[in-house]
């Protein structure tokens, strides 16, 4: 039973579920309502659990979690808002952890004094269809917003933190794929493994961040100067590998070359911004062999990239 200054037919009139509704046809069935108090940290509904009860913040704040170890924050309720009335509408269960923030005061709407509400005021059920489409309006933007992240966890995963183009993973993922593609379209494929020079002495001599940047320009350099089909990856550390579709050897040997030359003379600064003497890379090329499977294919263009270091580094070396 309530005691009538625990709350006021005015203040109740100001939050959104009781706005404008004429508060004498109801007033005794919300005197009738139990007005519970929680102190900081107490647990008000568990996700999962049963509830019948519409619950209203007279004072205090209610915190929403979607996990159990209370970590995951979905909403914070204060003065005037309920939590509660989906599972007092559809039975369903608590659809999160619902947790008291601070001292609080909740105004308790079992499901009867609810049917009751709805049956004895038109606006309380206009009021109530307002909350529900806010309600409704803010999950699907919730629901946007976690797609959208989504989205770019998954960019992340397939693109090198560092460079912004494509990493192993996807490179993994892609070229059995773009092989087995090219394998029934008939048509010819080409991949190039490339390694920078003597790039521990580069680091070792201009720093590390010099070094990264230097790999951010070797990775711009590659993509500026490939056509928008081909595709350049950061196959790891100071590797790449460019993936050239509807390419031949002898064609392939020309991309190749055209980096290489294009690297050789791009000029790349220290952190003071004097030019270095700059990086050259090291390549090697692989064409597709019928039924050749990525794994092969790569192991030969590795091959060929480490006779290029052989013969003396700073050239293009071809998968026999
Ligand atoms: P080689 O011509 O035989 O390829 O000689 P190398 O020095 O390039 O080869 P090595 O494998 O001995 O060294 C590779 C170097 O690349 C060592 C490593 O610190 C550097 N490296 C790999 N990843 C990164 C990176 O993300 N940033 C920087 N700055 N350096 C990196
Ligand atoms: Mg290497
Ligand atoms: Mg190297």
């Amino acid at each position: 039973m309530t005691s009538p200054e625990q709350f006021s037919r005015e203040n109740l009139n100001q939050f959104p579920i009781f706005r404008n509704v004429l508060m004498d046809p109801i007033w005794e069935l919300l005197r009738q309502c139990e007005v519970r108090n929680l102190s900081e940290g107490e647990v008000l509904l568990e996700k999962d659990q049963s509830n019948r009860t519409m619950f209203l913040v007279l004072g205090g704040t209610l915190k929403v979690y979607l996990d159990d170890e209370h970590q995951r924050e979905a909403a914070e309720l204060g003065l005037g808002q309920t939590v509660g009335e989906l599972s007092v509408i559809d039975g369903s269960a608590a659809s999160a952890h619902v947790v008291s923030a601070s001292e609080t005061s909740l105004l308790c709407v079992d499901q009867k004094t609810f049917w009751r509400l709805t049956r004895a005021s038109h606006c309380f059920c206009t009021n109530l269809l307002i909350v529900l489409s806010m309600r409704m309006r803010s999950s699907n933007v919730s629901l946007e917003e976690s797609e959208n992240l989504q989205w770019k966890f998954e960019q992340q995963a397939l693109t090198d933190g560092l460079t912004g183009i494509y990493n192993r993973r996807w490179l993994d993922q892609m070229l059995p794929r773009l092989l087995r593609r090219s394998e029934q379209d008939d048509l010819p494929f080409c991949v190039l493994m490339i390694d920078v020079d003597h790039f521990k002495k580069f680091n070792d001599n201009y720093g590390h961040a010099v070094g990264d940047n230097a790999l951010c320009v070797v990775a711009e350099t590659l993509v500026k100067n490939v056509r928008p089909i081909d595709l350049v990856v950061r196959y790891g550390g100071e590797e790449f590998c460019v993936l050239i579709p509807e390419t031949d050897l002898q064609s392939g040997i020309g991309t190749g070359e055209r980096l290489r030359k294009a690297i050789h003379k791009t000029e790349i600064c220290d952190d003071s911004g004097r030019p270095t003497p700059g990086i050259t890379i090291s390549a090697g090329l692989a064409e597709r062999r019928t039924g050749e499977n990525a794994d092969d294919m790569l192991k030969r263009a590795d091959q060929a990239l480490y006779l290029a270091k052989a013969q003396g580094r700073d050239r293009l070396e071809t998968s026999a």
